[in-house]
């Protein structure tokens, strides 16, 4: 969406909007995004406003990088619900979920309470650990930290580097319980995410039957949003880097003017 479709959380203009419209005549469309769905309805809701029902019905949206999946309902006319992946979802597929996600958050708040104890001069607030269905946030000063208490924690943390050693000792801890297929990354200033491996935006071909996929995005290499997605179709020459949704106009009208002399 943002970068491809649109500018950065900007709403989608009249030109993408016939392009998108031309291409459904070729194939079935979906948008796949890091957003949830809020983001994404109100960036498109001018090609809502005038994009008809044939083009709406092949219009998927992909949000949460396509561990949710919306299509469009012609009776109730608005996108619904189709499918949704949690975190516990991913955990029963590597044993007992609720033993597993239990002894994820007792270690978690174990490790909370032992860089309370080592490090003096941490202080915090409350609301230490977020679910927020694909992944699980641990914020060390607490979420309800201030920007004093946040601007604090960013210099003790780089003075004694809490966040990387509490993030080996939880990625030793995960491995020791068979987590091993859960990653780790440090997350903004403040926090440790926790996250199913391969939860990028190559979720999405989960959900698309075809192998027949063709991919546009902005941020495709290495640390972008769309690197993974863009680098496994690439092997099929199905994947195009575009500078923008100018760029994306351009690449997208020599795709379907290369399908109409194949056809
Ligand atoms: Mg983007």
């Amino acid at each position: 969406m943002d970068g491809t479709l649109t500018e950065p959380r900007k709403q989608i203009r009249e030109d993408m909007i016939s392009l998108l419209s031309t291409m459904s005549n070729f194939a079935d469309l979906g948008i796949v995004s890091g957003s949830p769905i809020e983001y994404i309805q109100e960036q498109m809701m001018p090609a809502f406003e005038v994009m008809t029902e044939e083009v709406l019905q092949k219009l998927t949206l992909f949000p949460c990088n396509g561990t949710q999946v919306y299509t469009y309902d012609a009776s109730k006319k608005c996108y619904c619900l189709k499918h949704r992946t949690t975190f516990k979802d991913f955990l029963n597929t590597v044993g007992d979920s609720s033993v597993l996600y239990t002894h994820l958050i007792m270690n978690l708040l174990d490790l909370q309470s032992y860089a309370l104890k080592k490090y003096s001069d941490l202080k915090v607030s409350g609301h230490f650990i977020s679910f927020r269905d694909s992944i699980l946030n641990w914020s060390i000063p607490g979420r309800q930290a201030d920007s004093e208490l946040r601007q604090n924690f960013v210099s003790v943390d780089s003075k004694h580097g809490i966040r990387s050693h509490l993030n080996e000792v939880l990625r030793v801890r995960l491995d020791a319980f068979g987590l091993s297929r859960l990653e780790t990354a440090l997350g903004g200033s403040t926090s440790i995410d926790i996250f199913p491996e391969g939860w990028d935006k190559t979720h999405v071909l989960n959900h698309i039957a075809s192998e027949d996929v063709y991919f546009f995005g902005d941020r495709c290499q290495p640390g972008g949003n769309d690197y993974h997605l863009y680098k496994k179709l690439s092997l099929k020459k199905r994947s195009y880097e575009v500078a923008g949704p100018a760029d994306m106009i351009i690449k997208g009208m020599n795709l379907l003017s290369r399908i109409n002399l194949d056809e």
